[in-house]
C-alpha cells in the first residue's frame, strides 16, 4: 500500500523538496492534497504532476484563480479555501502522513489537526512547535501521532538519540545544535544596519524560504530551533547548546553523560531529512549524493557572537519565562522580519522589535488553540506598535 500524503506549502521550499523525493519514490507514496498561499502557477503544475484529490489555497481570490486554471486544463483537483480546509486535509481520514511546511504560526493549527488526528506528522514547521509549545507535545502524545522532525538539525538529534526514549533522562548530558552562522558570521558588527533584504536571504549553504533566510542571518532561526529542541526532545533548555559550524556538514549532536558524542553528517540538503521522515525508520532514496570526505576543505566551529547575533539568546528567556512567551518572541520576529523585508525596518532593528514585545507581553498560559491564536494576534499588534518606533 502506498503512503498517502499531504503537503503544507507544497510551493515553498521544503514542499518542493517533499515533492522532488515523492516523485523519486513514486511507488511508495502518493499525494492527497497540496496546500498553498498565493503561488498559483506552481499549484497547476503540482496538481497537473501529482493530481491530488485537494488543493487548498490560503485566501478566495487565489482559490478562484487555481479553480478556473484547473478546469481550463481538465484537472479534478477540488479547490478549497482557508484554515478550516487546511485543517480538513491534515486529518482526513485518507491520509497517512502529513508534511507540515507552512512557513510560520499560520502553520499552527493544520499541524495540530493532524497530531489530533494521530497522523504522522513531518514538521518542517518549527514556529508551529515555537507558538504552540506545552499543548502541541499534549496533543501529540494524547493522540498517538507519531511526531518526526524534519528541521536537519532536530532530524540530526532524533537520529543519534537511543530510541529508548525513557533512558534519555539518565544517559544524555546535551544537546549540540549546529549552526551555519548565515552570511553575516564575521561581518563587523557596526554595520549590520545597512544589510538589504537581498543580502539578508543569500544564505551560504541552503537555497530557503525568504523568512528562514533572515532568521539564519539574525541566528533567530537558531533561537526558535533551541525552543523546538525543548518541546520535540523533553530536555531542559539549559542542556541544549549551540555552536556554528560553517560547512554544515554535521547536522547537529547528542552528547552522553561520559562525554561521548554521536553526530549525523551528511551533504547539505534538505530532501535528507525529508527522506529520512517520509521513511522512517526505513531509509529511500533522497536524490542527493553522499559526502566526499576526500573533497572536505575542513570542519570548523566557533561560538556565537552576542554582538553580531544578540536574538539567539531570547530563546532561553522565553524558555524560562511564564509558559506562552516563546509565542510572544514568535510572532514579534514574524512582524519584525516581514516589515525588514518589505524595507520598514533595518536588519539591526528586528532584535529591537523582540525585545521590546518580550518586555511588553506577559502571557498568561494558553489553553487551547484559541488562546494561542489570539495570544498570536495580541503580540503581533504589540509588535506592530513598536515597529513605528524602530521603523527607517
Ligand atoms: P517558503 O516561504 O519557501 O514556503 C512557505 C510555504 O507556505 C509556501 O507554500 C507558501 O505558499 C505557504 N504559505 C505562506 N504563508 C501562508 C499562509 N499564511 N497560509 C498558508 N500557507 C502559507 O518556506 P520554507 O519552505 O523555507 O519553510 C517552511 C517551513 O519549514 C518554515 O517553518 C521553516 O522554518 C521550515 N524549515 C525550512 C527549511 C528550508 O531549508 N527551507 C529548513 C528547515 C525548516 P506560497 O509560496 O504559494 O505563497
Amino acid at each position: 500500500m502506498k503512503q498517502r500524503l499531504t503537503v503544507l506549502g507544497s510551493t515553498g521550499s521544503i514542499g518542493t523538496n517533499t515533492l522532488d523525493v515523492i516523485r523519486r519514490n513514486a511507488t511508495q507514496f502518493e499525494v492527497f492534497a497540496l496546500s498553498a498561499a498565493t503561488q498559483v502557477e506552481l499549484m497547476l503544475a503540482q496538481c497537473a504532476e501529482f493530481q491530488p484529490r485537494y488543493a487548498v489555497m490560503a485566501s478566495e481570490p487565489h482559490a478562484l484563480l487555481l479553480k478556473d486554471a484547473l478546469e481550463a486544463n481538465s484537472l479534478q483537483t477540488q479547490v478549497l479555501k482557508g484554515r478550516g480546509a487546511l485543517e480538513d486535509i491534515a486529518s482526513h481520514p485518507q491520509v497517512d502522513a502529513v508534511m507540515g511546511a507552512i512557513v510560520g504560526a499560520a502553520g499552527l493549527s493544520p499541524c495540530l489537526a493532524a497530531a489530533k488526528a494521530g497522523k504522522r506528522l513531518l514538521l518542517a514547521n518549527k514556529e508551529a512547535l515555537v507558538v504552540g509549545g506545552a499543548l502541541f507535545m499534549e496533543t501529540v502524545r494524547a493522540n498517538a501521532c507519531t511526531l518526526l522532525p524534519i528541521d536537519s538539525e532536530h532530524s540530526a538529534i532524533f537520529q543519534c538519540l537511543p530510541e529508548d526514549r525513557a533512558t534519555w533522562n539518565e544517559r544524555i548530558d546535551s544537546l549540540l545544535l549546529t549552526a551555519s552562522g548565515g552570511p553575516f558570521r564575521q561581518r563587523d558588527p557596526a554595520t549590520l544596519s545597512e544589510i538589504t533584504p537581498a543580502q539578508a536571504c543569500n544564505h551560504p549553504n541552503f537555497s530557503m524560504g525568504r523568512k528562514i533566510s533572515v532568521d539564519s542571518a539574525t541566528m533567530m532561526n537558531k533561537a526558535l530551533e533551541v525552543i523546538e529542541a525543548r518541546w520535540l526532545f523533553d530536555v531542559k533548555p539549559e542542556k541544549i547548546k549551540v555552536v556554528i559550524h560553517p560547512q554544515q556538514i554535521i547536522h547537529s549532536m547528542v552528547q552522553f553523560k561520559d562525554a561521548s558524542i554521536l553526530a549525523q553528517l551528511g551533504t547539505p540538503d534538505m530532501r535528507v531529512p525529508i527522506a529520512c521522515g517520509m521513511a522512517w525508520p526505513e531509509r529511500i532514496e533522497s536524490g542527493v549524493a553522499p559526502l566526499d570526505f576526500t573533497t572536505l576543505a575542513g570542519l570548523t566551529f566557533e561560538e556565537a557572537d552576542a554582538c553580531r547575533f544578540p536574538g539567539l539568546h531570547l530563546s532561553w528567556q522565553a524558555l524560562n519565562a511564564p509558559e506562552g512567551t516563546t509565542a510572544v518572541l514568535n510572532a514579534a520576529n514574524e512582524v519584525a522580519v516581514a516589515a525588514f523585508l518589505m524595507g520598514q525596518l533595518r536588519f539591526d532593528r528586528i532584535h529591537a522589535v523582540n525585545l521590546a514585545t518580550l518586555e511588553a507581553l506577559v502571557p498568561t498560559k494558553p489553553n487551547s488553540l484559541e488562546e494561542l491564536l489570539a495570544l498570536d494576534d495580541e503580540a503581533r499588534s504589540i509588535a506592530g506598535a513598536h515597529l513605528e518606533k524602530f521603523s527607517v
